[in-house]
C-alpha cells in the first residue's frame, strides 16, 4: 500500500458489513454489492419467515407440525403416507388399513381413479388427539402447499369418516389449491359432495332418487368459506345434511355426477374429461341458492 506524506493509510474502524467481493475489490461496480445487499436481505427475510412458521405451527395447526415431527407427538410412521399413534394395537391398525381401502375405493366410484395425496395421522387415544388440538371433530383435512393432510380423531377411525376426508382431498387435487383458497368453489359444496360421496347415514335417508336422499333442506345462504362453515358446524351439525340436499338439488339440475365434475375441471381451469359432457355446467356462486321444484320437494 503507498503511504501518502509519508503516514500509513489508516484503515477504518468499524467493520464493514460489506459482501468480501465489495471489500477487497476496489473495481468492485456499485451495483454488484448493492445486488449482493438485495440477495442477503431477501436471504434474512426467508430465513425469519421459516422461524416464524416454525413457532406458529405447533399452535395453529398442530397435525401440519406432526407431520415434520412425528416423534414430538407421540406418533410412528406406518407408510409412506399414514402416520399412527404409538398407542394404536395391532388389531386396530389392521382394522384401519381396511377402511382405508374401502374409502379409497368409495371415492372412486364417484371421482373415478384416485390415488390420495394425503397424509393420514390416525390417534387411537385422546391423549393423542388432545396433542394434535383436536376439539372435537372426528377428522380435518389440511389443504397444505406440500399436499393434504387428514388428522383422524379415534372416533373418526371408520370408513365412512374417511371417505369423507378422501371426498376434501379428491376436490381439491381436481380444483387444485389456488381454486380451494380463492373459495372458487363454496365451502357446502365441498361439504355436501363429501356427505355424498361417503354416504353418510347420519345425513342422508336411504334411495335411489336424489330428493329420496335429502333429510332436511337447506336454510340460505349456507356458508361459503371455510372459516364460516367451522363456526355453523360446530353450533349445528344437521348442517351436514343441508348441504348434502343442497349439492343433490344442484346435482339433479345440472347433469349428476358428471356435470359435478366437469364444473370442477372447469373451476380448475382445466379441460374437462373427455368423457364427459360437454354441458356446460358451473359451480354455484356464493349465496345462490338450490331448491327441489315443488313436485320433488322432499319436506
Ligand atoms: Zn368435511
Amino acid at each position: 500500500m503507498r503511504e501518502a506524506d509519508g503516514k500509513a493509510q489508516r484503515r477504518p474502524r468499524h467493520r464493514t458489513h460489506e459482501p468480501p467481493m465489495c471489500r477487497r475489490a476496489t473495481h468492485a461496480h456499485p451495483r454488484e454489492c448493492t445486488v449482493f445487499r438485495w440477495i442477503r436481505l431477501t436471504l434474512a427475510g426467508f430465513g425469519l419467515l421459516l422461524l416464524a412458521a416454525g413457532l406458529a405451527l405447533p399452535v395453529l395447526a398442530p397435525p401440519v407440525a406432526a407431520a415434520a415431527c412425528p416423534a414430538c407427538y407421540g406418533l410412528k410412521r406406518a407408510g409412506t403416507s399414514l402416520m399412527v399413534d404409538r398407542a394404536m394395537t395391532a388389531t386396530d391398525r389392521a382394522r384401519l388399513a381396511r377402511d382405508l381401502s374401502t374409502a379409497g375405493d368409495k371415492v372412486r366410484v364417484f371421482y373415478g381413479p384416485f390415488e390420495p395425496a394425503a397424509l393420514v395421522i390416525a390417534c387411537a387415544s385422546q391423549a393423542c388427539n388432545q396433542r394434535l388440538g383436536g376439539r372435537g371433530a372426528l377428522a380435518r383435512t389440511w389443504a397444505t402447499p406440500f399436499g393434504d393432510i387428514i388428522d383422524l380423531a379415534p372416533k373418526g377411525l371408520n370408513a365412512t369418516i374417511l371417505a369423507h376426508e378422501f371426498s376434501h382431498v379428491a376436490l381439491h387435487q381436481h380444483a387444485g389449491l389456488p381454486a380451494m383458497l380463492g373459495e372458487t368453489i363454496p365451502a357446502w359444496f365441498d361439504e355436501g359432495l363429501a356427505v355424498i360421496v361417503s354416504d353418510d347415514p347420519r345425513y342422508l335417508k336411504p334411495g335411489a332418487q336424489g330428493h329420496e336422499r335429502c333429510v332436511v333442506s337447506p336454510a340460505w345462504p349456507l356458508p361459503s368459506s371455510a372459516g364460516d362453515w367451522g363456526a355453523r358446524a360446530g353450533r349445528d351439525r344437521m348442517i351436514y345434511a343441508q348441504a348434502a340436499c343442497a349439492v343433490l338439488a344442484w346435482m339433479e339440475a345440472n347433469g349428476g355426477r358428471a356435470g359435478a365434475l366437469a364444473a370442477i375441471d372447469a373451476a380448475a381451469g382445466t379441460p374437462a374429461d373427455a368423457m364427459r359432457p360437454a354441458k356446460s355446467a358451473r359451480l354455484p356462486r356464493p349465496g345462490e341458492t338450490f331448491l327441489w321444484p315443488v313436485r320433488g320437494n322432499p319436506l
